[in-house]
Parts: structure tokens; sequence; C-alpha cells
């Protein structure tokens, strides 16, 4: 459908490396050119990310500009395909992933998320503007469709993959010997680490989550409907999980919190494997067991690895588990999302209270 060239739409941007600046500005729908798709954005999540580029802690413009329209998680609606488009037509439900390669082999192999040379961009968080706004432009490599039964909750997409390729990762990297893991560890209750105890339990494990809030919270109570144990850190401590639990198979770190991620590292089984997928954003030094985590990494054969982002591949799967745990916890996604905030009120959103999971901004109706 033809848009001419003045309209303009709302967007949430920030300048970045400046605290609390998120304010709303117009911007000039983009154009429908070749191989290119108009996005209407239906609703975007909120994660840790926006919230600390709000904060000044990171966060890139655009070239050309001096503000960052932010949002990564976005579900949205293709309005019109430029020429040359395929797969795709308006109407579809689309989730894009976040970032975008530079020309390093990782890249032009399609594994942006293992950039070697590190001049991506990542849309909303650095160099490229985000989804935080009524429509953006997006190429249709970078374009998931999305079935329209997961519409209510597909908005969890981009923090579905990021748990996608971690677990992937862990499974390819214990190929190096026979492996059958039992009992894995989540260390954190946010978003992550419950996506990632959905997919944990998905591949049969028996899960244990350690995190701060009270055990009669929501994630308390989400944890239990999927047949996890749910531990609070105030009466069980982190560096005493392997004398609760015994052999600790695979640890998930998703708390960010740089002390747990070492100390998780003394609670690891033999020839167990812990991931991070936290960033830490300070540069805080702490005391560690160092001589203990040496001797155990050796004599247990242990593995530490980080996981950051996801290519498209990840977020293919994601669509695939989202059916499947759906199948096995009816509504379990739904309830992840706690706070639903309108356009106007995009500050409220980008607070984050103690009580919520998933905010999200909505930024049209269906
Ligand atoms: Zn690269």
């Amino acid at each position: 459908m033809a848009r001419t060239l003045t309209a303009t739409m709302r967007a949430v941007a920030v300048t970045p490396k400046q605290a609390g600046s998120a304010r709303q500005v117009e911007l000039p729908v983009p154009r429908v050119a070749a191989e290119m798709a108009l996005m209407r954005v239906l609703e975007v999540g909120i994660d840790g990310t926006d919230t600390e580029i709000n904060d000044g802690l990171y966060g890139e413009a655009p070239p050309g500009f001096d503000f960052l329209v932010i949002g990564h998680e976005a579900l949205s609606i293709v309005e019109s395909v430029g020429e040359g488009v395929d797969g795709f037509e308006p109407g579809d439900l689309v989730v894009s992933t976040v970032r975008r390669p530079d020309d390093c082999p990782n890249c032009r192999a399609g594994e942006s998320d293992m950039c070697l040379f590190g001049n991506y961009t990542e849309r909303g968080i650095k160099g490229a503007h985000g989804y935080m706004g009524e429509y953006y432009g997006e190429s249709p490599a970078f374009m998931v469709k999305i079935p329209p039964s997961l519409r209510p909750f597909a908005v969890l997409l981009e923090p579905l993959s990021i748990v996608e390729k971690a677990t992937y990762q862990a499974w390819k990297i214990q190929e190096r010997m026979l492996w059958a893991p039992k009992r894995a560890v989540v260390l954190g209750a946010g978003p992550i680490g419950l996506l990632g105890t959905i997919l944990l339990r998905l591949r049969g494990l028996e899960v244990h989550v350690y995190a701060k809030s009270p055990p009669e919270s929501s994630q308390g109570r989400i944890l239990s409907s999927l047949g996890a144990s749910y531990r609070s850190v105030g009466d069980h401590p982190v560096t005493s999980i392997k004398d609760e639990l015994g052999q600790i198979d695979v640890i998930l770190e998703a708390t960010g919190n740089s002390a747990v991620a070492f100390q998780a590292m003394a609670q690891l089984g033999t020839n167990g494997v812990l991931c991070l997928t936290g960033v830490s954003a300070g540069n805080r030094s702490i005391e560690i067991p160092a001589d203990v985590i040496n001797l155990q990494m050796v004599l247990g054969n242990r593995v530490t690895f980080g996981s950051v982002n996801a290519n498209r591949r990840y977020f293919e799967m994601g669509v695939q588990h989202f059916q499947q745990a759906e199948r096995q916890w009816p509504g379990i996604f739904q309830r992840l999302i706690t706070r639903r905030v309108p356009f106007a009120d995009f500050t409220s959103a980008l607070d984050r209270r103690p009580e919520d999971i998933k905010t999200l901004l909505t930024i049209a109706a269906a």
C-alpha cells in the first residue's frame, strides 16, 4: 500500500550514554524498498538491556543520528513487501533477529552471534535503530515467520533464542564424551532463567532453580507447574548447591552476577558443563577459591563457556519449542508476561519492578 514520504511515526529513543534520556521521537515511516519489508510493530518486550541503555551504561546511535531507537524484542506484522521479497506477505506475523553481520567469516556463514571482528550492529542496542516504534524496515534474511497460534506470546522468541543457543551449544560441547545428563541447576528466575528451565525440562532433565524471589512468588508457582524445584538463595546459598543436590550435570547461569558465576564453577559435577549467559557491566574484583576450582575443573573434565546473542537458526528452534512446550504445559508462556503497558507510558515500562517477569510495551492493537 502506498505511503507518502511525509508520513511520520512515533518511536522511543535514548541519547546513548545519557541516563534517563528515553523520550518519544517522530521519524519518517521507512519506505518500502526492493528486497525489503515494512513491519508494523504490535508489541515490544522490555529487558535488562533496555533498562541499562536508558541508565546510560551502553548503547550506540546509528551513523548520522544522535539518538538510538531502543527495543530488540518485537512481534510485528508485515504491512507491505517490496519487489523481490519471497516467502512473506502482508499480514504475516514476524519476529526479527537482533544482530546484523559484518564481513567476518562467521558472519558470512550466517553465524553473526559468533562474530570474530566485532563490527556487527545490533538493532536497538549498537549502531542500528531498534523496534520500539510504530514501523521498521526489514530484510527477509532477518525475519522469522510466526504461526498465528503463537501470537499471544511470540514476543518472547528473542529471549527464548538466547537459551536455545546456550542449551544447544552446551549439548554440542558435551558430544566430547558419553554423556547422559540427569540434573540441571538454573541460577536466576528472570525470563532467561525461566525460559531456560522450560528447555531443560523439554530435554527431560530434573531442574532446580536458585534465585532471590521468595518461593511463593509467581516465579515459584510457574516453576512448580513445570515440575522444577525453586529454592530461594536466602535459605539455600549457591555455595552449598552440590551438598544439597549431589551430581550436577548442567548449570545455566542467568543472573549476570559475576560472583555467582564463579561460585557456580565450584558446584558443577563431574564431566559437567556450565553456561554463562548474563553480562556484568561493572569491573568488580572478587575473591574466589581458585585452587579448588582449578583442581575440580581438571580432575572432573568440567567445562565453563559463555554464550551471547542468537542467529536465526536458534529463533527457528524456538518456534518449534514454543509449540512443543505449549502442548506439555498449556498457557505457560503467557504466564511469563506479567505487565502490558500502553505506548504513552513507556517510561513506566522501562522501570523494573520486583514482581515483573516480562513487561511488554503495546504499540498497536493486532
Ligand atoms: Zn562478524
